[in-house]
């Protein structure tokens, strides 16, 4: 397992429009917009370099996003890391005791396979794990 780059960073915000204009602002533009049910958020992209910004509002008062506003307000989320093999990652997590909130992967934004790693092991840091499509 090949960790390629640190792919964005999720920054959980309550409004995606007034973010996304705050951020456009500044210069960044962007690149893809989309809504993953299955973690009910809405997303948005936004590329620096070899990276990304993932600006991401909850779609429901439920959700994940929502619950982390409710809890410490809006800001950092979590970092991704993208791996040339998840499956490998995961077993090297698990390897090193570090507690997973995915035992298997699922597919997260732009079809990605993606897996998060508790803050609880990570000094603090939700860490997702992705693996784009080849
Ligand atoms: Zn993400």
């Amino acid at each position: 397992m090949k960790p390629l780059k640190v792919d964005h960073v999720g920054i959980a915000v309550k409004s995606l429009d007034e973010a996304v204009k705050l951020y456009t602002a500044l210069g960044l533009r962007v690149s893809h917009t989309e809504t993953v049910e299955d973690q009910k958020v809405k997303t948005a992209f936004l590329p620096v370099g070899e990276t990304n910004l993932e600006l991401l509002e909850s779609t429901s008062p439920d959700g994940p996003v929502a619950r982390t506003i409710e809890k410490r307000g809006e800001g950092v989320h979590h970092v991704a890391i993208c791996v040339d093999n998840i499956d490998e990652a995961l077993q090297a997590a698990r390897r090193a005791g570090l507690t997973l909130v995915d035992e298997k992967p699922r597919t997260g934004a732009h079809g990605a396979r993606i897996a998060f790693v508790h803050p609880k092991s990570t000094r603090g840091v939700l860490l997702e794990l992705c693996e784009k499509k080849h």
